[in-house]
């Protein structure tokens, strides 16, 4: 790759299936594998990504919303679609891109079934959420016989999984916590076959589910920052590959006398002479107004620059007093060695936030 000239994503997709062959190796060959492109795959680029995972054959994507299955479908993406968070507002376009819903609740039931009925559709795959523990989205195990009574007396959905979501699957203290969830889903699991007669797909797993519930793989996994090469533990993420590098560039050096500022609210005062070099991206770009004031740093010619004064819309001041640089240079945010993880914990927030936030004024390089 030439250096970066301004702000840009690069993406790697070599390192998209390292992750996807290090999630594969802990699953069964019958295991199916479902990957999680909502949030424009976590902020790096859900169209390029989807259709190479869909050149390796995974199964099964997942969004949240409608319009991101859309866009994917727009892009060429023919596997099947879960939406996780379907709306009802937009129940008509999910059908007409065959999108398949997650039903979570009756409302949603029977607002599904009725849209559904007058777009002429019969045994349309849907995709029934139940809740144990997160209290999120999803049916209780008592919600079952009037399901059951629904779409007893329709054919125009079939239900074609049934599935739920574990709260702290990266936590190994709270491993009772969800041991208990995946034993209230095997209890909804058998009551929903003893009242339906067969059952569907059944999935419960997301990365960390993968890594640390192996007895929960059920017939499909559910993956989303595994792929994007973050294992959510130390141990965990040396067998991931980060696929994605934020870089930019140094637009221009100051030198700051003592008792001068650095930036807007003069939040940042200088006690001594102090070299500074302005950045090109800021909070309109994703880095956030908590990786200001020396919360964050980037990497200058292999040093760790930290922010000076508070984040601006389209600019950071980073502070390279004793940094080899000039303008021009490239900067490094985060990439494979430096991690978005790292930069996110210096700031008491987590990968997945750094990564999605990523907007999309920020130019992606996709290196296949
Ligand atoms: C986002 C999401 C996932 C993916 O979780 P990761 O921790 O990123 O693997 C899986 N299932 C559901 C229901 C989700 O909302």
């Amino acid at each position: 790759m030439p250096k970066a000239q301004e702000t840009v994503l690069e993406i790697d997709l070599n390192a998209v299936k390292h992750n996807l062959d290090y999630l594969k190796s802990k699953i069964t060959s019958s295991t199916k594998f479902l990957a999680v492109v909502k949030a424009f795959a976590y902020g790096n680029d859900a169209e390029e990504i989807a259709l190479y995972l869909q050149e390796l054959n995974v199964d099964y994507f997942a969004v949240a919303y409608t319009s991101e299955g859309i866009h994917l479908r727009k892009a060429g993406v023919t596997k099947p679609i879960l939406v996780l968070h379907p709306l009802p507002v937009s129940f008509k376009a999910l059908i007409e891109n065959c999108l398949e819903p997650n039903i979570y609740n009756h409302k949603v039931l029977s607002e599904f079934i009725e849209v559904a009925t007058n777009e002429g559709q019969t045994n349309y795959p849907i995709h029934l959420k139940f809740n144990t523990g997160l209290n999120r989205l999803g049916f209780s195990i008592s919600d079952l016989e009037s399901i059951h009574s629904k779409i007893e007396n329709t054919a125009t959905v079939k239900i074609k999984s049934m599935f739920s979501h574990l709260a702290a699957s990266e936590d190994l203290n709270e491993r009772s916590f969800t041991l208990n969830q995946i034993s209230t889903f095997k209890s909804i699991i058998e009551n929903f076959e003893s009242l339906f007669g067969f059952l569907p797909l059944i999935h419960m797993c997301n990365t960390s589910g993968i890594l640390n519930y192996p007895e929960a793989h059920f017939d499909m996994v559910r993956s989303g920052i595994g792929l994007y090469g973050f294992g959510n533990s130390e141990e965990e993420d040396k067998n991931f590959k980060p696929i994605a590098s934020l870089k930019s560039v140094i637009s221009q050096i100051h030198h700051i006398e003592k008792g001068e500022s650095v930036g807007y609210n003069r939040a940042f005062k200088s006690d001594a002479e102090q070299k500074t070099a302005t950045i090109p991206i800021g909070h309109a770009d994703g880095i956030s107004r908590i990786y200001g004031n020396g919360k964050g740093y980037v990497i200058i010619n292999g040093r760790k620059a930290p922010l000076v004064g508070n984040v601006c819309m389209d600019m950071i001041m980073v502070n390279v007093t004793g940094i080899d640089c000039e303008e021009g240079d490239e900067v490094i945010v985060f990439d494979a060695d430096h991690t978005a993880n790292d930069l996110a914990h210096n700031a008491n927030t987590i990968s997945y936030e750094l990564i999605t936030a990523v907007s999309q004024r920020v130019k992606r390089i996709v290196k296949k």
